[in-house]
């Protein structure tokens, strides 16, 4: 068994690479749901859903978010009545959204409901959120602290970021399922995906247990950096670097991640400016051949650390 931790674009591509190489049924993805929002009167789970899109193979790759050959029209015709339509939900997307917000009001976890969903999406593998519990990124900028999807999309990552608060995190708890896969004797390795540290890691680091966890564990664990030539790839990675007075440098990342990785992929982009224990290869993924090679070099790599 395989556990990924991921948030949603970089996290996703290398989650389908993983899915698509490993055995099914031997690769769990706990997903990070900082993300989450109330909208329009449903429950929302950005990273959940890109991840399930694309291990389905029904994301939309180009725009980054949502499903393939999308329309938009419920979203026109919220518009024309004076809703809110800062926030674009595809007309088969809000499908996901109803039924979600159905299921929850009726006592069904996320991680029911995300299982469920990934089982009829034929997806062999297991996709989880990170917690069941109510978990809510907060930015804090110099004009007041922003919901995460103001921050993100409303407000495009324009304000500089001065810190992150995870609401809800300190009564959190792992997901059932994470926390029965993190005692288990079979768990061979876990992978961080090259997502938003700060963003999408971090929420799922701030769920009591799990950094704990990841510090004791015996079994290898390595991260693959979202940077690229000290670029995010998609994203206000690297931006919130430089707001956080960090280098958007692999050593940053690395220093990130201190006692609870033990090797990191880099990009050859960076090379020069490398940190202790990693491994240097082509990390963007461009397309299904990229996240299966990614995925491969990522396990090799965790298996050489296991052997280490
Ligand atoms: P979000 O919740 O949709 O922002 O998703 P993530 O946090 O998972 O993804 C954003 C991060 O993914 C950014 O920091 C990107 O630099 C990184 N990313 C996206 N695609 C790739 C890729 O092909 N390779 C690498 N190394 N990073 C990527």
């Amino acid at each position: 068994m395989i556990l990924a931790f991921a948030g949603g674009v970089g996290g996703a591509r290398l989650a389908n690479g993983l899915a698509r190489i490993l055995p099914a049924g031997s690769l769990t993805v706990a997903v990070n749901t900082g993300d989450d929002f109330e909208h329009l009167g449903l429950h929302i789970s950005p990273d959940p859903d890109t991840v399930l899109y694309t291990l389905a193979g029904l994301n939309d790759a180009e725009r980054g978010w949502g499903l393939a050959g999308e329309t938009f029209a419920c979203m026109a015709a919220v518009k024309r009545l004076g809703g809110e339509d800062w926030f674009a939900l595809g007309d088969r997307d809000l499908a996901t959204h109803i039924e979600r917000t159905r299921r929850l009001a009726t006592g069904e976890t996320l991680s029911q409901i995300t299982a469920d969903f990934a089982a009829r999406l034929g997806i062999n593998q297991a996709i989880i959120p990170v917690t069941d519990d109510r978990l809510r990124t907060l930015v804090r900028t110099p004009a007041g602290e922003l919901s995460f999807q103001d921050y993100f999309v409303r407000q495009r990552c324009e304000p500089a970021v001065t810190a992150l608060v995870f609401d809800g995190a300190e009564t959190a708890t792992p997901s059932p399922a994470l926390a029965t896969l993190m005692q288990s004797p079979e768990l061979q390795g876990v992978i961080i995906c090259p997502s938003n540290p700060f963003l999408s890691i971090d929420p799922i680091l701030a769920v009591p247990g799990i950094r704990d966890w990841l510090r004791r564990r015996r079994i290898p664990c390595i991260a693959v950096s979202p940077l690229i030539g000290g670029k995010a790839v998609k994203g206000p990675a690297a931006k919130m670097m430089a707001e956080l007075d960090l280098e958007a440098t692999p050593r940053a990342i690395a220093e990130h991640y201190l006692g609870l990785i033990d090797g990191l992929i880099i990009d050859r982009a960076d090379t020069l400016q490398a940190l202790g224990e990693c491994h240097i290869t082509d990390t963007l993924m461009r397309n299904i051949e990229g996240q299966e090679r990614l995925a491969r070099e990522s396990l090799n790599y965790l298996e050489r650390q296991r052997r280490a």
